[in-house]
């Protein structure tokens, strides 16, 4: 989707052609289509950073298999409140794309959706404990009422037979399983809903065209100084309400913006990168996406996983992610993005992060280090059969995990994401990588409520059409949450 247009005075303006802006874009239109939205993208094409495909693992993150969404309480106990959340934001998305197919704005949803069993799966008395007294917390919910769990190796094989082959069946193993798990082609749905957005005439694309500078003009309206990167030309763009969409590129952006809400923020970048393998024999041994236990020290998106991949009709098996360093803040970013971001208001909570984090850095600096071999031996923890021929390296997209001034340590370490919005909702920059793009509808909608707080009783309505979990509570409302869960069954080709 290459496009090189620009309005002067739009009412939106989106920067980034990722699926955050494009959900963004995609429901602001259907509220108000009247609305002039210019989207600003710096690449050739829209979905090439991290919500391409092949730069995230593209798991619709609906907490039925990632382990660091709980956490065990000193009791012994397992919480799980932020894996409910994090289900039913889940569900908000998978609400707004079955709209998008029963509209016929998305003609098959196996395009960018695929029912794959989500897994946990961990080893030792300890683990297979904790996973236990997991199951039975979270089962008492019922969005996770239906996940099974079983310590039978036999169980295990059945449900994915690549754990299982050469291990020795006597030590201790226990997983859970759920089969309401996806895959998603996050890159795919944005280009359905930038194709959507592109057949309005009050929506302008213009790709390769990078946004340099933003400024607040004399009038109120906020000033872009857009680059042309092929022409060479820069041109000012003056619109009231500015999205922030630019993935690990935000912070930046916000910075410029000089908003006293962006103030004291700073970034932290981890790099990624995927063991793939596509050889028939064991990809179609493969069907589920199995999440394990994350080493100590590791972030949490650090958790390893052995997943099945769906990417245009092909299937391939994915492992990892086994985390780096680099300061980009974007995989095509430049080397200065991280040390151009310190600034005087964010200096001591980065270096207080920095300080606080030994065991990260020790993490950090242990996965830079590793040979094919040592990438080979945490794949065998998983796959104890695995050969190392059968798999290729693939770098993923670039984190930004988000550091914030804390009163009491200096700064933190944030591995969620974080809306920052000037008070008077005229820009709004979305900072972060964690759910991530499983979650953009809920935060999109929230981008709205906290922007266009005077439309709201306007689009209400309309917004409830789009997305009809919108203004339920599906944590309280079992019926609520059944009926529109067989929805989105249906129209996403789940039953
Ligand atoms: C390794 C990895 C694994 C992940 N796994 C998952 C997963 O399994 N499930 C999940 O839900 N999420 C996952 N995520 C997170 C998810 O990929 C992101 O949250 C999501 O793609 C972010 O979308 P975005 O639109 O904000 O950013 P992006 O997709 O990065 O898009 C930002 C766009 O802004 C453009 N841009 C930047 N600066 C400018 C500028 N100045 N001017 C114009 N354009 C600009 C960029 O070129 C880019 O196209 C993963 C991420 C990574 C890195």
């Amino acid at each position: 989707m290459k496009r090189k247009e620009t309005i002067a005075e739009p009412d939106v303006v989106l920067i980034g052609g990722g699926i955050m802006s494009a959900t963004l874009g995609a429901l602001l239109h259907e509220l108000d289509s009247s609305l002039n939205i210019q989207i600003v993208e710096a690449l050739a094409e829209v979905a090439k950073e991290s919500s391409n495909p092949w730069n995230n693992a593209g798991t619709g993150h609906a907490a039925l298999c990632e382990l660091n969404y709980t956490k065990e309480n000193p009791d012994g106990s397992v919480d799980v409140s932020k894996a409910i959340e994090i289900n039913e934001a889940f569900e908000h998305s998978r609400q707004f794309w079955s709209t998008l197919v029963e509209n016929g704005l998305i003609k098959d949803p196996a395009d960018f959706i695929q029912p794959v069993p989500h897994m946990s799966f961990v080893r030792g008395e300890a683990d297979c404990d904790f996973l236990k007294r997991r199951h039975q917390a979270m089962s008492g919910h019922h969005f996770f009422e239906r996940i099974e769990h079983s310590e039978d190796p036999k169980k295990i094989t059945e449900w994915a037979p690549l754990l299982q082959a050469g291990r020795k069946a006597t030590e201790p193993m226990a997983a859970t399983r759920s089969t309401d798990g996806s895959d998603v082609n996050f890159g795919s749905l944005t280009e359905s809903l930038v194709r959507f957005l592109d057949s309005s005439d009050r929506v302008k694309i213009a790709t390769h065209h990078q946004v340099r500078d933003i400024k607040r003009s004399k009038d109120g309206r906020w000033e872009l100084t857009v680059r042309n990167l092929e022409a060479g030309i820069n041109r000012s763009i003056k619109a009231p309400f500015i999205f922030v969409g630019a993935g690990g590129a935000a912070l930046p952006l916000l910075q410029k913006s000089g908003i006293p809400e962006g103030k004291g923020f700073g970034g932290f970048p981890v790099s990624g990168q995927f063991l793939v393998c596509s050889e028939l024999e064991v990809v179609e041994k493969h069907n589920a996406k199995v999440y394990g236990k994350a080493p100590v020290g590791a972030p949490p998106m650090s958790v390893p996983h052995l997943d099945t991949r769906i990417i245009n009709g092909k299937r391939s098996v994915l492992f990892g992610p086994y985390a780096g360093f680099s300061p980009k803040f974007l995989k095509s970013g430049s080397l200065f993005d991280l040390p151009g971001s310190v600034r005087l208001s964010n200096l001591k909570p980065m270096l207080a992060v920095g300080k606080n984090h030994m065991d990260l850095t020790r993490y950090l600096i242990q996965q830079v280090r590793q040979s094919p071999q040592d990438r080979l031996e945490a794949l065998k923890a998983f796959y104890p059969e695995a050969q190392l021929e059968d798999w290729k390296l693939v770098t993923a997209g670039q984190r930004v995990q988000i550091i914030k001034q804390d009163k009491k340590k200096g700064g933190v370490l944030q591995f969620g994401t974080e809306l920052v919005a000037a008070g008077d909702g005229s820009i709004a920059a979305l900072l972060g990588a964690s759910p991530g793009a499983s979650t953009a509808v809920s935060t999109m909608i929230e981008v709205i409520e906290r922007c266009f707080p005077k439309r709201m009783d306007e689009w209400r309505a309309n917004l409830k059409q789009l997305v009809p979990s919108y203004g339920a509570n599906l944590i309280t409302d079992r019926k609520a949450y059944e009926q529109l869960k067989a929805r989105a069954d249906q129209l996403l080709g789940f039953s």
